[in-house]
């Protein structure tokens, strides 16, 4: 008999259909449970389709332990993922393990080198100590400047756009009701107090055994309303798009908040800004080029790269960088799985993992008492949300 037996049918209106809700949707089917996305615009649209797919958190050195347990957990499910998509769809989220370098340049006014590297060995993830030359074997573009560089030959990425669609096509595929431009604004209650329904903007009642906030940015916002204290609000993030022959660069590189992640065509992403201004729309020409400028700094053969596209979206941004995932307190059959900020596509197999299973009443199978959604919130954290300029 599954061990999810007794939850069977649990009817779940997931808040959201960015990659959590609706990755989260799937495992819930897989379960047993009967998911229902419920999309206020378009799904995997918003942060999950303008992100960069990087497969490991910008400064992992920075977070809490606990954080890098559910990044390697996460990070461990993504063959797997990969595979089930994959063979559900046909469609691939082109996953690949480019590797990640960050360069070392001498005027460098602080670098994470003992950090990352004491990170590195403790958690064993596999990393590389190069010289200048060993650095410029790697990838040709660099600056001659760089006086060595780390290389995380295991990082992986994926093309964000394409594993939303794969996504999408196995909701469809397996029948789980997505619906769009259909904004959730209300719970419904029993008289207990538990959770029967999700209310949508233009009234209509989704009656469901539980509901789970997947909300993005929005939930902040989204959870004022049902009277719920959730600090997430948007990190506006700018990506600029380069064209170079294929393999220019190979590797990701990064340096500071600055990263080039190349794909096999031979676009390479750049990004991102982070900007605390609400949810301002658009690409401005001063983070446009700030970006540019960054890019021919580090790696001044990319001069020659045509630039092809930019765009923006909005991380969901939490004080201290960490999701939030669980249950809230006192509100039978409410759940949070919000606040993923800059990890959100690294954590999402680990995320719809232990959400869909908790909901179905498994316990968690790792402590998540550092996600827990009534933490306390800590300010100037430093990696957390960025000084407000707006
Ligand atoms: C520029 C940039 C670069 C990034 N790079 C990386 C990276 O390299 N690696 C990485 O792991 N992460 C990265 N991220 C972060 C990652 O993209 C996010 O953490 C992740 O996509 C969050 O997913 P989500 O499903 O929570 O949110 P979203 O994708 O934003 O989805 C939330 C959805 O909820 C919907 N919604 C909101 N309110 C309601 C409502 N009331 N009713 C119904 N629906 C509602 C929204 O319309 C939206 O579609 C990046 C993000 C950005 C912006």
């Amino acid at each position: 008999m599954s061990n999810f037996k007794q939850a069977e049918g649990k009817r779940v209106a997931v808040i959201g259909g960015g990659v959590v809700g609706c990755l989260t949707a799937l495992y819930l089917h897989e379960l047993g449970a009967k998911p229902i996305v419920l999309e206020k615009g378009m799904t995997g649209q918003q942060s999950s389709w303008a992100g960069a797919g990087i497969l490991c958190p910008i400064h992992p050195w920075l977070y809490p332990d606990s954080f890098t347990h559910l990044i390697d957990r996460s990070l461990a499910m993504y063959p797997a993922m990969n595979e089930m998509l994959l063979d559900k769809t046909g469609l691939s989220m082109q996953w690949h393990k480019s590797g990640l370098l960050i360069p070392l340049f001498e005027d460098d006014r602080i670098h994470h080198r003992e950090e990352a590297l004491a990170w590195s060995r403790r958690f064993t993830w596999k990393v590389e100590e190069l010289d200048a030359a060993q650095t410029q074997a790697h990838e040709k573009t660099i600056s001659e400047q760089v006086s060595g560089s780390l290389l995380w030959p295991e990082v992986g990425q994926i093309r964000n756009p394409r594993l939303l669609a794969a996504v999408k096509k196995a909701l469809e595929l397996c029948h789980i009701p997505v619906r769009e431009h259909a904004e959730v604004v209300a719970l419904g209650e029993d008289s207990q107090g538990d959770i029967n329904a999700v209310i949508l903007a233009n009234g209509e009642v989704v009656p469901a055994d539980a509901a789970l906030l997947a909300a993005g940015s929005w939930s902040g916002e989204l959870a004022k309303q049902i009277g719920l204290e959730l600090p997430v609000e948007p990190v506006k993030g700018q990506i600029v798009l380069l064209k170079d022959e294929p393999g220019k660069i190979n590797h990701i590189i990064k340096h500071d908040d600055v990263y080039m992640v190349p794909r096999s065509d031979g676009h390479i992403l750049v990004g991102a800004s982070m900007e605390r201004v609400g949810f301002e729309e658009g690409t401005t020409e001063k983070v446009i080029d700030s970006l540019l400028d960054a890019t021919y700094r580090i790696t001044p053969g990319l001069k020659s790269a045509k630039v092809v596209n930019q765009w923006m979206g909005f991380r969901p941004g939490s004080p201290d960088g960490m999701p939030y995932l669980g249950p809230v307190e006192g509100r039978q059959g409410l759940w949070v799985a919000s606040g993923h900020y800059r990890n959100g596509v690294a954590l999402a197999p680990g995320t719809a993992d232990l959400m869909s299973r908790w909901i179905m009443g498994e316990k968690p199978a790792m402590d998540l008492a550092d996600f827990r959604v009534d933490r306390p919130v800590v300010e100037l954290s430093k990696i957390g949300l960025p000084a407000r300029s707006k």
